[in-house]
């Protein structure tokens, strides 16, 4: 657990337990030990064919807990509530869930259902997203809010307004100026009064990577000058008193409560300016940015890691409003906010499995015999470092020796390339030059890769496409000391598919020799890791590289059941069906094709056409990644 800060970055909701597994807390710091939930039985539970007791789900595998939902919620609730008293303001807090950071179906109900008691709400960023938001919300609390934020057509912004028709707490925040004429003309068109909000641009700015769209050149919110020419349109309108919201985001991840304090000051000064121009203004919404630790070092200077608690946010949100609304004699607004990352990261976990490592085998030659069979083929200056590579090796010249082996090995590839040296001397050469930097010990590289049953792309595609690091450790074998150290790569044939920066600014990940005997895929015993931490923003991003879908998913709650949980919901990954699909391609008109095509050629008399048309047919109707031998569906056709 040290060696992965598993306490850092994992606590409350994860531990190592003494069987030396990853085990989750699914209630946090209330959890009691006998709740605990180990989390490679549920692997194991998840992934074990049905024949022996387990769902026959391939990996990868998404595993979710609910109760950390519900927890991070109350948490969240529970730190403003005490601001809030504690400091005597003197309205509530009621926040948001931005369904962009994970917008599952099952996910967002949580939500809904979890906060309905403090009247948690959503907010959308885009037209299906509003649809899902109003949809969810019927069973929400009637006084949830649902913000509508992004930009904004006349589809959207009617949308919204139906769903203030149908008595959803919706507000429509102007992201641009030119929206304004827009809920101003389908308001009035379609008889229905808008509650209005405006996102301002701040001039405070959040400069780590999450805080690019932010500051006075920000991608997003109005000026100064666009919000008085707001307030004086809606004046002239007669609908001033449908402003009511004030809403900014100073981006993801805000590194500490002194840059936090800064933009929810400036933010509380325009709330009182909008007040003092006669708007009726009732929420000051602090977007998202509530951080999390992802590498456990509680640094403001890292983009993995925040230096705050829950309590000493929220603290700073209430006292910096309390400040300038105290100061300007002003009616304290109900504060919203809207954090994704910080609610739904912790309750979700990647679960993926080893297929095979690199090893660091000795080469396979006799040296020096196996290059002096062909010497004589090298060419003159090849043959110049041979001889001098092996006179410093008696001299004990181990530089020089190791830049004769380079060249060496150089000149043996452009021979190799002319066609003068064969592919076996060209190992002998490369297994020779080898041997020599292993004597020397200089280039014994002992990290090995480790590949992964894995789309980095579809599962991380934060981590490819801007290297924000998570928390990936073995979840199990955590009682055994990890001997060997391994960067991981995944499936797909693209160079960028591997992971090789670690938390902690490691370059390679301690890990545990694969087991040579076992039952996981082909003959070894399954070797399975884990990114922590990944519930926010990466299942709404991936993709479908190489054809690659996304993993299956099971719901896990902490039950009375002999193993102490019960998976409450499984739903096997998309099959390769599914993801052609994606491409436009008919996999029935693919299948009938191939179908034919077998009729055809194949009935050989060896093996029957009705076999090979259902292993076809379990192609397409398995998950893309790598099958474990038990579920592999040409065996299983075959037989
Ligand atoms: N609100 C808005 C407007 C956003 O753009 C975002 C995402 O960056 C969020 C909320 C969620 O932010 P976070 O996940 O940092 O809480």
């Amino acid at each position: 657990a040290l060696l992965y800060r598993v306490d850092g970055w994992g606590a409350p909701y994860f531990t190592v337990n003494s069987n030396g597994d990853v085990s989750v807390r699914p209630h946090g710091a209330s959890t009691l030990s006998h709740q605990e939930i180990d989390l490679f039985k549920v692997v194991k539970k998840a992934s074990d064919p049905k024949n022996s007791g387990g769902l026959g789900l391939q990996l990868p595998l998404i595993v979710r807990f609910p109760d950390i939902l519900k927890d991070r919620l109350e948490s969240l609730q529970s730190a403003f509530d005490f601001a809030i008293q504690s400091q005597g303001y003197d309205a509530h807090y009621q926040g948001v869930y931005p369904v962009k950071c994970n917008q599952d179906k099952f996910v967002v109900e949580d939500i809904v259902k979890f906060g309905s008691g403090f009247r948690f709400g959503l907010e959308a960023g885009s037209k299906p997203e509003l649809l899902l938001a109003m949809s969810s919300l019927c069973y929400g609390s009637p006084e949830a809010l649902l913000v509508c934020n992004g930009f904004k057509d006349v589809e959207y912004i009617a949308l919204a307004l139906l769903a203030r028709k149908l008595h959803l707490n919706t507000v429509i925040v102007l992201e641009q100026e030119e929206e304004l004429d827009i809920v101003i003309d389908v308001s009035k068109k379609l008889g229905v009064r808008p509650v209005i909000g405006l996102r301002a641009k701040l001039r405070t700015k959040h400069s780590g990577h999450f805080g690019s769209t932010s500051g006075e050149k920000g991608k997003f919110g109005l000026t100064t000058t666009q919000i008085l020419r707001v307030v004086k349109k809606l004046e002239q309108n007669e609908m001033l008193d449908c402003m009511q919201l004030l809403h900014f985001h100073i981006g993801s991840q805000i590194p500490s409560t002194a840059l936090l304090a800064d933009g929810v000051g400036e933010a509380a000064q325009i709330y009182s300016e909008l007040v003092r121009l006669g708007a009726c203004m009732r929420v000051i919404d602090i977007g998202g940015g509530l951080g999390i630790d992802y590498d456990g070092s509680k640094s403001p200077n890292s983009d993995v890691s925040v230096s705050y608690t829950l309590e000493e946010y929220a603290a700073a949100v209430v006292g910096a409003v309390r400040l300038v609304c105290d100061r300007k004699g002003i009616k304290h607004p109900v504060i919203c906010s809207e954090s994704g990352r910080a609610i739904v990261s912790h309750h979700s976990i990647l679960v993926f499995e080893a297929v095979s490592a690199s090893s660091h085998d000795s080469p396979q030659f006799q040296s020096p015999p196996g290059i002096e069979y062909f010497e004589e083929q090298l060419s003159d200056d090849a043959r110049a470092d041979y001889r001098n590579l092996c006179a410093a090796g008696v001299r004990g010249e181990y530089e020089n020796c190791l830049l004769y082996a380079e060249q060496l090995k150089q000149r043996c590839v452009e021979q190799f390339k002319e066609g003068s040296l064969n592919m076996e001397q060209l190992a002998e050469v490369d297994g020779f030059c080898e041997l020599v930097s292993k004597a020397i010990g200089l280039s014994d590289d002992p990290v090995r890769t480790y590949h992964m049953n894995l789309s980095v792309f579809t599962s991380i595609p934060d981590f490819w496409g801007f290297g924000q690091l998570f928390p990936l450790i073995p979840i199990h074998r955590l009682d055994e000391k990890p001997v060997v150290r391994g960067i991981l790569s995944d499936l797909t044939c693209d160079s960028d598919g591997k992971i090789d920066k670690f938390i902690g600014g490691e370059s390679s990940l301690p890990l545990h020799k694969l087991d040579a005997n076992g039952s996981g895929n082909g003959d070894r015993a399954a070797y399975y890791l884990g990114m922590f931490l990944g519930g926010a923003y990466e299942e709404a991003l991936g993709g479908v590289h190489n054809l690659f879908g996304g993993p299956s998913v099971v719901r896990v709650s902490q039950s009375n059941s002999p193993h102490g949980f019960a998976v409450t919901r499984a739903v096997p990954g998309p099959t390769c069906g599914d993801v052609l699909r994606v491409m436009q391609y008919e996999p029935e008109l693919m299948f009938q094709t191939l179908k034919h095509r077998i009729e055809e050629f194949a009935d050989d008399g060896g093996s029957s056409s009705l076999a090979l048309a259902n292993g076809l047919a379990c192609s397409f109707n398995n998950m893309p990644y790598l099958a474990s031998a038990a579920s592999c569906s040409l065996t299983a056709a075959g037989a």
